[in-house]
């Protein structure tokens, strides 16, 4: 796989995670209320362009480098190439995990990390609600995650593609059958479980940071039950559907209550 190959298959994945997600979501509607979808769509056009122009398929880069300079986990330890791939994908899960709980914890995280927070609204295009800043400073602990497990371009490619149809998925305004739910959220994040962190009280805020997994919000204790018909109260105290550029500007104001 190079880097245009990466490129196509990742843009393929997540144009099936979107239809995937959008599907669920008329389906088997939570809330059924409306979505900032103008807004979001905006903030991801310009993610688009920004992580474009740093970084386009600079994962895939990456593992092929370390794969030639002999460097990373996988490349000094030999397994077979199917048990790279779902290592890979769990230790790529766990280190956005913590990323994702930095970005609770440290101010400056928090004032990027708080515009996906922002928006009131529960739906899929809330999965394209980020900053660019936040997109940005995380590239660098991605990359050097990616160098130091020692990543299969190929685990690359099944990670991002998991972790997309993961992020459409989980923010969906889904309420999926109570029994599957329960089942599915053993191992996997579902929309009750990322809704409940979607929440205004901090107490629901400070749980379920996964992303892919669960595992690693029970295993430290940050995992908070909720199932697909938990009423949830989304967005952050304070704001109220904002524009795209008000969006963009929000870490450079003050900052905001919660995280
Ligand atoms: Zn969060
Ligand atoms: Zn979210």
């Amino acid at each position: 796989v190079d880097e245009r190959e990466f490129q196509i298959l990742r843009a393929l994945g997540v144009g099936v995670a979107v239809a995937l997600a959008v599907l669920l979501q008329r389906l088997a509607p939570h809330a059924a209320a409306g979505g900032s979808t103008r807004v979001n769509v905006g903030l991801w056009a310009i993610d688009a362009a920004a992580t474009g122009l740093v970084c386009g398929a600079c994962a895939c880069t990456v593992a092929r480098w370390a794969a030639d300079a002999n460097l990373g986990l996988f490349n000094v330890v030999t397994l077979p190439v199917w048990m790279q791939v779902l290592l890979a994908c769990l230790l790529l899960d766990a280190v956005s995990y913590a990323w994702h709980r930095a970005n609770h914890v440290v101010p400056v995280l928090w004032r990027f990390h708080q515009v996906h927070h922002s928006d009131p609204t529960f739906t899929v295009s809330t999965a394209l609600r980020f900053h660019p800043g936040e997109l940005l400073l995380s590239l660098p602990l991605r990359l050097a995650a990616v160098a130091v497990i020692g990543a299969p371009v190929l685990g690359v490619v099944v990670f991002e593609i998991w972790f997309a149809l993961a992020n459409f998925f989980e923010h969906g305004d889904i309420a999926l059958p109570v029994g599957l739910d329960r089942r599915l959220r053993r191992i996997c994040v579902t929309p009750g479980l990322h809704r409940r962190h979607h929440g205004r009280h901090v107490t629901e805020l400070r749980t379920n940071f996964g992303t892919i997994f669960t595992f690693w919000d029970r295993m430290l204790g940050t995992y908070g039950e909720s199932g697909p018909s938990a009423r949830v109260q989304t967005g952050l105290p304070g704001t109220g559907d904002v524009g795209t550029l008000r969006a963009l500007a929000m870490p450079f104001g003050p900052p905001l209550r919660g995280r």
